[in-house]
């Protein structure tokens, strides 16, 4: 059940929903097995086994946020944008009125785009932030209404309600659609797939992240993130929920400069995932 680091295959047709093979797979082992049940009961401790090893499989597979069992999810940019030399800065959990602010300034000394997956709760409550991101030309991207940390324990309900609430609070604000969505740690389950297609959204995960809302230590997240770096990464930081360095500094403001001279000196650019797929 490793994560795969080929490139994202392209993005699906906007509400066609194409169960993944371990999905498929799923739906038939239970037809099977109560077809089994019916036919010779005797079997039925042999279905019930079959069936909970089953929803272990798709329970864990939810839990690996870089796993692609449960449908499309990109932990690189397509191969396109790799072979022209594009990675990706992503920044989650904001708008933040002290954090972003700063960040915005960073990425425009250094005349860098960034996607920023926001939450639509903060979206609503701070929304000149929201389109300040937008004005200079980053982009905000969906990370659910309300950030909850029992996201991929929600049923289909649950996490329609919390996906498309992001994206109409998002749109009304900035005016602009998200096309990609970012569960809450990475974490998710079967059903939220069909929701992602309904709305025409791709999920995106990353390639490496910093950890840089639990570590104080900017050198240890800096060095998570540019381990390897290549063309095609996607990169996470956090202008929300930032951890604070021994002097009250937010990580990714300490983080930020040295990492974009990284990417500068191994000669890629760094675009958002929208300007990747263009
Ligand atoms: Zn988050």
């Amino acid at each position: 059940m490793s994560a795969s680091n080929a490139p994202a295959p392209d993005a699906p047709s906007p509400g066609v929903y194409r169960p993944s093979a371990l999905i498929g797979g799923s739906v038939a082992l239970h037809v099977a097995a109560a077809a089994g049940v019916a036919l010779l009961p005797g079997v039925w401790p042999w279905a019930l086994g079959a069936v909970l090893a089953d929803h272990l499989t798709l329970t864990a597979a939810g839990l690996i946020p870089r796993a692609r069992l449960l449908g499309v999810n990109w932990t690189r940019l397509p191969g396109a944008a790799a072979a022209r030399g594009e990675v990706a800065i992503t920044i989650d959990d904001g708008p933040d009125p002290e954090v972003t602010p700063a960040v915005l300034a960073l990425l425009e000394r250094h005349g860098v785009r960034a996607t920023f997956f926001c939450v639509g709760e903060r979206v609503s409550r701070f929304p000149q932030l929201a389109r300040e991101i937008v004005a200079r030309g980053h982009a905000v991207e969906n990370h659910s209404e309300h950030h909850l940390h029992r996201f991929s324990l929600l049923g289909p309900r649950g996490l329609r309600a919390e996906v498309a609430t992001a994206q109409a609070s998002i749109g009304a604000v900035t005016g602009a659609t998200p096309r990609y969505f970012r569960a809450p740690a990475g974490l998710r389950n079967p059903f939220l797939e069909p929701v992602l297609a309904r709305l025409g959204l791709t999920l995106v995960s990353w390639t490496r992240r910093g950890f840089d809302t639990v570590s104080v230590d900017a050198a240890r997240v800096l060095a998570r993130l540019t381990r390897g770096l290549a063309a095609g990464d996607i990169l996470l930081l956090h202008d929300g929920h930032a951890a604070r360095t021994a002097a009250g500094v937010p990580l990714v403001l300490e983080v930020l400069p040295p990492l974009l001279a990284a990417v500068r000196d191994a000669r890629l650019m760094p675009v958002t995932l929208r300007a990747a797929v263009a």
